[in-house]
């Protein structure tokens, strides 16, 4: 029987493995692309037999179709998103599809920050205590294409709130919310109430055989959650108060508490990913591990010998007793702020870049602090020279990756910290954030 006609919207990782999940099981597909398709993709669609169009949005050919999936990265003001929706053609994320066609359990990880390195963490872990289990979503990989090709018993899924936003009947096993602070407003009409309830969608579906973990230490969050009806098991974590059933800080020990009889304490010097922020992801994948009955030295072993994660808090080099810190994934000013605040010496600051509306007043104190100079790497950073001019003594400005770091370099004095960690995005002078680490990298390397 035939099955109906899919259309994809937007042909990059996770509208291929849409496209090849939507042709395997049967489907008529067409996929749509606004823009020019990368070779990459292009050559998988051609390879597959699968028809698709570019630089343009065929009205004829989508508003036909039966079910719309839609890549993260469109928003819903688009005008063919916009037609869809008037003729009640449903619009879903990758991610809602594909879990149609496994019967693997999911650890979903949300948040505004952290998303990646708990995701990682958490797969981590889930690896080493011998579990099938995949890797998907934002991080990089499509989840339908894993779908489509491998079978795995357990998922961890990097979720952002512009998939949740396109999920309906999706529902987390292990749902992880991070923590809830200002991003991405552009696509929440600028209200910090609408990004939050995007976030709690982690939740929705959620029974009482569900599991919701949440940092009890963060205030949208729990704003949020006072407007939502959560039906799961709920297990706070926080580093300011004890928790009964969760993890929290005491001192310098993590302290997880899901089975009484066998709780899991282990002091934050022996976690491989340093600094505040880590502790929050640490506990946040520790109370996955322990729900998922992994035993406390896998989890032990798994936390102490993580590697470094690319682009976050990534060391670099030491040269000449000056550290140089990779931090180019943060593109807002929370991560920047616990960024500096996990570096325990006098700091070269390279930041800048597209400012999204930042809000500089909360890194006032720590650049006091701890920064010695700010080297702005950025087409236009006047925002930045004005909230920080009076503070720190030399701002300057560079265009490259390789100006900036040849400026650090001699503004630092051995036990200094060089740390690219930008509070901005990056498209003035880079294809993303991974190209600008990449970028810094290579000028740090060729010191
Ligand atoms: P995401 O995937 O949500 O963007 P990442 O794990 O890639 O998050 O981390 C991005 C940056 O955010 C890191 O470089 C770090 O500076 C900061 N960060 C990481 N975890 C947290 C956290 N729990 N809270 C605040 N900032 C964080």
């Amino acid at each position: 029987m035939e099955k109906g006609r899919i259309v994809i919207l937007g042909a990059g990782e996770s509208g291929v493995g849409a496209a090849i999940l939507a042709q395997k099981q049967g489907f008529d597909v067409f996929v749509s692309d606004f823009g020019p398709i990368a070779e990459r993709y292009k050559a998988v669609l051609v390879e597959k037999g699968l028809s698709f169009e570019e630089k343009q949005h065929s009205p004829t050919l989508i508003l036909n179709a039966s079910e719309v999936i839609k890549s993260p990265g469109i928003p819903d003001t688009v005008p063919i998103v916009k037609q869809l929706k008037a003729k009640g053609i449903a619009v879903i994320s990758e991610i809602e599809f594909a879990k149609r066609y496994t019967h693997a359990k999911t650890v979903c990880i949300t948040g505004s920050n952290g998303k990646t390195t708990t995701t990682m963490l958490t797969y981590h872990i889930l690896k080493k205590a011998g579990l099938n289990v995949g890797l998907a979503g934002n991080i990089g990989n499509s989840f339908a294409l894993q779908v489509a090709t491998e079978e795995f018993d357990w998922y961890v899924l990097e979720i952002s709130s512009f998939m949740l936003d396109d999920m309906y009947d999706f529902k987390a096993d292990v749902a992880v919310l991070l923590n809830i602070t200002p991003d991405h407003l552009d696509r929440y009409e600028y209200k910090l109430a609408n990004y939050a309830a995007s976030k709690m969608r982690i939740t929705r579906n959620q029974g009482p055989e569900d599991c919701f973990i949440y940092c009890a230490d963060d205030e949208e969050t729990a704003k949020a959650m006072k407007h939502t009806k959560i039906q799961s098991r709920r297990y706070p974590f926080s580093i300011r108060k004890k928790i009964e059933e969760g993890a929290y800080l005491e001192g310098n020990n993590i302290h997880i508490n899901i089975n009484q009889e066998d709780q899991l304490t282990m002091s934050i010097s022996e976690l491989a990913l340093q600094g505040k922020h880590n502790i929050y992801n640490s506990m946040a994948s520790g109370i996955v591990a322990k729900v998922l009955d992994i035993r406390n030295a896998t989890i032990r072993e798994s936390m102490g010998d993580i590697k470094n994660i690319e682009h976050r808090l990534e060391h670099v080099a030491r040269i000449s007793g000056v550290e140089y810190i990779n931090d180019s994934k943060a593109t807002n000013v929370n991560s920047t702020w616990y960024a500096l605040e996990s570096v325990n010496t006098e700091v070269i600051l390279i930041m800048g870049g597209v400012d999204k509306g930042n809000d500089y007043d909360m890194l006032r104190d720590l650049v006091k602090e701890k920064v010695k100079a700010i080297v702005c790497l950025g087409k236009n950073n006047k925002r930045i020279h004005e909230a920080f001019e009076h503070d720190v003594e030399v701002i300057v400005n560079t265009f490259s990756a390789h100006e900036a770091v040849q400026v650090a370099y001699h503004l630092a004095k051995k036990g200094d910290t060089v740390l690219l960690s930008p509070a901005c995005a990056s498209f003035d002078l880079f294809k993303n954030y991974e190209d600008r680490g990449n970028q810094f990298k290579m000028a740090v390397k060729e010191l």
